[in-house]
């Protein structure tokens, strides 16, 4: 998949997704990363990209003129012109469902708004999603859109050494995962549950699955709904 990020601060994206899975993806070329920096578009010497609110009111606004040129040129610079996203609390909140759905997409163009956001005529005109990570405010759209590259990444084939293991993980089946131990088998007197000692696989499985309903029950009683209840299981989907 090609991701291509506009933002004012290309440098954040330096970090978050040099280290470990995500940058082995990009070693591979399972993720095709490109930061564009927006003020590449701006036309004055000062490289102005935003302006003040018509109407008044505080802060400021990113251009329209100077987003759409930006688009327009990043959009040209590869096959498919890919689906544009504004990253926005204002935006469908994201969930596995969207990410599964994104990770399908062979091209996908983040755009990170600053300072009160971006022109609305930009949105309406050239962005087809708008997509936020949940209901605060940031800064900007940068931490978002590094949240939406990692999700989307995971979900990519080849992206995880072992693909099975984006199957059994939280949400994968509408479930929060079971608990997970390791060794020691007791440390201060906390025990691992007996059962994950045992060796007995069935037993193990049935255990792991009543610890997804259970949990599931008691922390994201939301999941549960339309699943027909915890004891019954069933698919989410
Ligand atoms: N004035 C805007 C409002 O009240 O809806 C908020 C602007 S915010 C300070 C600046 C930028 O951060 C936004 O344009 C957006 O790109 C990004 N942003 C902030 N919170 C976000 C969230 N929860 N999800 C996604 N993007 C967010």
């Amino acid at each position: 998949m090609r991701v291509d990020v506009l933002t004012l601060f290309p440098e954040a994206f330096t970090g978050p997704l040099d280290i470990s899975i995500i940058k082995r993806a990009r070693e591979r070329g399972i993720l095709d990363l490109h930061v564009h920096n927006i003020r590449d578009w701006a036309l004055d010497k000062h490289r102005t990209v935003d302006d003040y609110p018509f109407g008044g009111g505080h802060g400021m606004v990113m251009r329209v003129d100077v987003l759409d040129r930006a688009l327009e040129a990043v959009q040209g610079m590869a096959e498919p012109r890919g689906l544009v996203i504004y990253l926005s609390p204002q935006g469908e909140r994201l969930n596995d469902r969207i990410v599964r759905e994104l990770a399908r997409e062979p091209r996908l163009i983040l755009v990170c708004g600053r300072y009160e956001g971006v022109d609305e005529r930009f949105i309406e005109h050239c962005v087809d999603r708008e997509i936020s990570i949940g209901d605060y405010v940031l800064t900007g759209g940068e931490l978002p859109a590094m949240v939406l590259i990692d999700a989307v990444t995971r979900h990519i084939p080849g992206a995880l050494g072992d693909d099975a293991s984006s199957l059994d993980e939280s949400f994968a089946d509408g479930l929060l995962e079971h608990p997970q131990y390791t060794r020691p088998a007791e440390y201060k007197g906390w025990r691992v549950p007996e059962v994950l000692l045992s060796g007995h696989h069935a037993r193990i499985a049935e255990w792991r699955k009543q610890q997804r309903l259970l949990r599931t029950q008691q922390r994201r009683p939301d999941l549960l709904a339309g699943r027909g209840g915890p004891e019954e299981g069933g698919d989410s989907s």
